[in-house]
């Protein structure tokens, strides 16, 4: 398998250029014809596997061919900590270098107020963990997840481990259920398996 195979769009093919990978991984020739059908996904993949761009290539992919008028956040990816979310967020940036897709940022150590400002110009995706980005939702007025389309629930077994359930739960019930959904996991727990219940439609699983 190849990305030359999996109808890429210019742009995009460009952004992985970019980053310099030449051939997908495993979980990235699986993930990516699946998600870009608009499934929802779970995926059991390590840190190290390529899950990032598994999921940021389709994302990308699916904001281009429905592009939006109107400045809105489309995308939501949720992290377990600050790390990873600024570790997802620049490789997001690179492959989207040949793009005009915006991003921003939800994580604590950052100021509140200049995150807020970020955000409430829409940008089309939305990084974060689970505690500032529910900060934000409960906080800002002129916030809305209405729009969003796509959530990513990366490392959800982390996430769960740490204690965020509850958020977990409170900002999946927030965003419309016409989303697409994809949820990334090391391990399959009975509180993954009740979070991809409460969460996910009839997902596509994958495991590498
Ligand atoms: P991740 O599992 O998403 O944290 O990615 C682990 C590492 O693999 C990162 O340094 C990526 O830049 C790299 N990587 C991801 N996909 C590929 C690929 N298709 N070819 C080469 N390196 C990759």
């Amino acid at each position: 398998a190849s990305f030359q195979n999996m109808n890429l769009s210019r742009p995009i093919m460009r952004g992985i250029a970019n980053v310099g990978f030449s051939t997908p991984t495993l979980i990235q020739q699986k993930a990516i014809p699946v998600a870009l059908l608009g499934k929802d996904v779970v995926g059991g993949a390590q840190t190290g596997s390529g899950k990032t761009a598994a999921f940021v290539i389709p994302i990308l992919e699916r904001l281009l061919y429905r592009p939006k008028k109107v400045a809105s956040t489309r995308v939501l990816i949720l992290c377990p900590t600050r790390e990873l979310a600024i570790q997802a967020h620049s490789v997001a940036v690179k492959l989207a270098a040949y793009t005009d897709i915006k991003f921003g940022l939800a994580v604590g150590g950052l100021s509140v107020n200049v995150q807020a400002a970020e955000l409430k110009k829409r940008p089309d995706i939305i990084i974060g963990t689970p505690g500032r980005f529910i900060d934000h939702m409960r906080n800002s007025q002129g916030f809305g997840v209405d729009t969003i389309e796509i959530v990513v629930l990366d490392e959800a077994d982390r996430m769960l481990e740490d204690g965020f359930a509850d958020e977990l739960n409170e900002i999946i019930n927030t965003i419309p259920k016409s989303r697409q959904t994809m949820l990334f996991s090391a391990t399959m727990t009975d509180s993954v398996d009740k979070l991809i219940r409460l969460s996910l439609q009839r997902p596509v699983r994958l495991m590498v």
